[in-house]
């Protein structure tokens, strides 16, 4: 970045935003959330527990892909109380296909640990729900400002774009020290006013105005007091350092089937997928025609290979069936990642608590 903010504007970051401009900014995003946000569900509660959720949900997630968890989840468990008593496997189940399945334990765990050392009510305080379990900075300012009105700031990737962009700072967003470098500025803005809509206006202006590639700058209510604007580095900002590549690994996976039946591993609760169920991965073949053997089940070649990117790990699948319907569960050896194989009832029921890539494979092993 070569273009460097104005020395008004560095001596205003280092001396802490003047009043006037943090007036300024709040008093016109403020207005045009008013106008301009986006009909979502979560915005016509206070609730804590909703907001959590949405929140959760809506972390690394499409806001449209969130919205009909989120109503379902609500529908199942309309409180904290009712989510902190649901088994974990009916959790996992609405979760299903809306990936990264920490977030559902963590809730499940979370909503237990509040009923039992706090009788289910939510902290007010940002600092207070920190103290929870799984309630991190970014969680915690959201329900303290929108359900509680506290003036605690948020950051997560949209903040950070606009913010980079207004004060044309090069501070990178990815490390420790970048975001904390803009906790600090969004702290130094927040208003005593409407702090919940100014979090939400701030980050609603990220995903609908000030988006990554192409930012709207004519639609831009703050624009005037845009310096990323302004010296022309907007398109180039956040600085984000580069997110290492998922890492390729490679399975053969096992569809067993019996009449309406069909065999799936259970995930251990830790680590990727912890708790779901699947057709049973191998390392790699001959692991599967070795335990294929020991279990007296003999198989298909492969049937093909089903490809699933996550953030992390880049999966190649070689799928095979067994070629006999399986009467009951197979004495298959099992692997460290496994608790436990199932006969699960086929075609899948809803919210069966399978994991989207265990999907893509039955729906590759169906269609073959
Ligand atoms: S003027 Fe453009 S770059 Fe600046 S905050 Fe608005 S949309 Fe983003």
């Amino acid at each position: 970045m070569s273009t460097r903010a104005p020395a008004s504007i560095i001596s205003e970051k280092k001396q802490g935003i003047s009043a006037s401009l943090k007036d300024r900014l709040h008093a016109r995003l403020v207005e045009w959330f008013d106008v301009h946000q986006r009909k979502l569900p979560w915005r016509t509660t206070k609730d804590p527990y909703a907001i959590w959720l949405s929140e959760v949900m809506a972390q690394q997630t499409r806001v449209e892909t969130a919205i009909p968890y989120y109503e379902k989840f609500l529908a199942a468990y309309p409180t904290v109380h009712h989510l902190a008593e649901a088994p974990l496997e009916g959790v996992l189940g609405l979760w299903s296909g809306l990936g990264y399945y920490r977030r559902a334990r963590m809730l499940h765990r979370t909503a237990g640990d509040l009923c039992r050392s706090h009788s289910g009510r939510f902290p007010r305080t940002k600092v207070e729900l920190e103290t929870l379990s799984g309630i991190g900075p970014y969680t915690a300012g959201a329900i303290a400002s929108i359900a509680f009105r506290e003036p605690a700031s948020v950051v997560d990737g949209n903040v950070v774009r606009v913010l980079a962009r207004i004060f044309n700072d090069d501070a990178d967003g990815r490390t420790p020290a970048g975001l904390g470098h803009f906790r600090s500025l969004a702290d130094a803005l927040i208003h005593d006013d409407r702090p919940g809509d100014w979090n939400q206006a701030l980050m609603e202006l990220g995903a609908t105005v000030c988006t990554p590639r192409e930012p709207a700058c004519g639609a831009c209510p703050v624009s005037e007091w845009c310096e990323g604007r302004r010296v022309g580095t907007a398109s180039d900002l956040p600085r984000l350092a580069k997110k290492p590549k998922p890492i390729p690994v490679a399975y053969d996976a096992l569809v067993a089937a019996g009449p309406g039946r069909v065999l799936l591993a259970e995930r251990s609760h830790e680590g990727l997928f912890g708790g779901l169920l699947e057709p049973p991965l191998f390392d790699a073949n001959p692991t599967l025609s070795e335990a294929a053997f020991t279990a007296g089940m003999s198989l298909t070649g492969a049937l093909g290979t089903v490809h699933h990117t996550l953030s992390h790990r880049k999966f190649s699948v070689a799928v095979h069936r067994a070629t006999q319907p399986v009467d009951g569960v197979p004495a298959l050896p099992m692997s460290s990642a496994y608790v436990a194989f199932h006969l699960v009832a086929w075609p899948l029921p809803e919210g069966a608590r399978v994991s989207t890539l265990a999907r893509k494979i039955l729906a590759f092993s169906l269609e073959t």
